[in-house]
């Protein structure tokens, strides 16, 4: 066990604080955001070489951010949001015009882009400075990070042991205690399968509701951004920072914003009467690591205890959803990758006058992209073909909408559904490396909620006997009721003190 890159062991106690309570301390002016931007940014430079959850550190960026909050609130303005001053770490897949965005691709090294992505923008108008950009899979596709063309995050609970993925350096940062506030992305499980491994929350939100405008594209059709942080009130106020509709997102849902916060406020009373919670029969089974199960039991009894209703649910093509993702995911893959061509982004490979344009496309491709990539691109391009694309895409798409319907059933019946989020705690770096289905199947237990487009969350929720490692309970709720999420959450929260 190594302390010393958890939260606790933080040198400086502005680290070890919820966000929360750093607003309240920053905007009652008993310290100021230049000093928990620097102790954060000094949290970084102390433990990042052994962590390596960023790719870009803004010292100066952040500093200044932080110093034009400080003096606004000291002109006596109204904090321009909740979260003011109150710094946070981004996962380098959105784009800012004042750091390099990669993606954690060759083919986007240095990149700098335009413009911010609506997440950005919104992040820089609420007064939160972007510390900088985390590690993750390349363009999001892992579960450990391990893609990453710049090397691996490690967990802060374990060196040796993955941090999960794709955003396991938002997690990891939040873990050991470098950022308070982290953003994430969650095509299949990157925001809810890193906070598992890490004792952190991640949300997953309703699909549509958090603008994709400047977020890098994996596939389109499951991607979303998402809050992450160490309490769920904290994942709540980022949740309603980011969230709403956005004319430059053709998918973006005009509807208000779920009230997130309060929910996270109300379920802090730890009272779950009436709430009735469906435990998901496909994942709750023999097979999955015995401390997982013992602690995802053990949380079905905390919420029993503080009186939800617990029912078991059926959801039968939940067992098909890792088949029918891995064929949408590089289904959309192939055709969104297509734009790094050498020519309008980032890398450009081979271009010495001795070969054709379609040569150097071919060459930077063959360059730019790891193997995980080009195995995405590849299958994908093969299931989209005349003759395969009825066999695999359509029928990928049934399947897809069987599960929706499952969920549909489901909620006639309860409110939530709740399983583990993994099944097993953070597995050791470079154990399933060279095995691509061991590390889908580590994705089971949150694919279906993206197929859906539905929202989620992961919370702690104890650390499994057998290894000692952080366990993560997910929890599902239907499309645009993701306030139930912080409600269950902050209830369970509290039910563990
Ligand atoms: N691990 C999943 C994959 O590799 C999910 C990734 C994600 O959510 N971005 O596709």
């Amino acid at each position: 066990m190594t302390d010393k890159y958890l939260v606790e062991g933080s040198e400086n106690e502005l680290t070890t604080k919820t966000a929360a309570e750093l607003a309240g301390l920053i905007h009652s002016r008993e310290v100021t955001s230049r000093e928990v931007t620097q102790a954060h940014l000094d949290r970084i430079a102390a433990v990042d070489g052994d962590i390596h959850a960023f790719l870009h550190v803004g010292q100066e960026e952040a500093l200044k951010a932080a110093e034009d909050v400080d003096k606004r609130l000291d002109a006596g303005e109204a904090p321009a949001s909740a979260l003011a001053g109150v710094p946070l770490a981004l996962k380098d897949v959105f784009t800012t015009t004042d750091a390099p965005t990669t993606a954690a691709s060759k083919m986007l090294e240095g990149y700098m882009s335009p413009y911010d992505a609506t997440v950005t923008k919104k992040i820089r108008e609420a007064g939160i400075p972007i510390l900088g950009k985390t590690n993750m899979d390349e363009f999001a596709m892992g579960s450990s990070t391990e893609n990453s063309a710049y090397g691996p995050t490690h967990n802060p609970w374990d060196l040796e042991r993955t941090a999960g993925g794709s955003g396991g350096g938002s997690s990891a940062a939040l873990a050991a205690g470098q950022a308070p506030l982290a953003i994430g992305t969650d095509t299949g499980g990157s925001i809810r399968q890193p906070a598992a491994l890490t004792n952190t929350v991640g949300v997953k939100p309703t699909y549509g509701t958090v603008s994709r405008y400047g977020l890098i594209a994996c596939a389109s059709s499951l991607d979303q951004g998402g809050p992450t942080a160490r309490t769920v009130l904290d994942t709540a106020l980022l949740h309603e920072v980011i969230a709403g509709h956005d004319a430059f997102d053709a998918t973006s849902v005009d509807r208000p914003v779920a009230p997130v916060v309060q929910a996270a406020r109300e379920g802090a009373n730890g009272d779950l009467k009436g709430v009735k919670v469906g435990v998901v029969k496909q994942f709750d089974r023999e097979g999955y690591q015995p401390g997982v199960m013992e602690a995802f039991h053990a949380a079905v009894d905390q919420l029993r205890s503080q009186g939800a209703e617990i029912v078991e649910v059926d959801c039968p093509h939940f067992d098909d959803a890792l088949a029918a993702y891995y064929l949408i995911l590089p289904c959309e893959v192939s055709s969104n990758l297509a734009r790094f061509d050498g020519m309008r982004y980032g890398l450009r490979a081979g271009d010495d006058g001795t070969r054709s344009a379609d040569e150097v496309m071919a060459y930077t491709r063959a360059q730019g992209f790891g193997p995980e990539v080009k195995r995405r691109i590849i299958l994908g391009t093969y299931a989209l073909s005349v003759g395969y694309y009825d066999a695999y895409y359509l029928q990928a798409q049934r399947v897809r909408t069987l599960i929706a319907q499952d969920f549909a059933k489901a909620y006639e019946k309860v409110d939530i559904l709740v399983s583990p989020t993994t099944p097993t705690t953070a597995f050791k770096l470079g154990e399933k490396v060279t095995d691509p289905l061991e590390m889908y199947n580590f994705d089971l237990c949150t694919l279906p909620l993206n197929l859906a487009g539905l929202a989620g969350m992961s919370l702690p929720s104890g650390l499994a006997s057998d290894t000692g490692l952080p366990v993560g309970l997910q929890l599902m709720a239907p499309a645009f009721q993701d306030d139930r999420l912080y409600r269950v959450g902050a209830a369970f929260e509290a039910g563990r003190k």
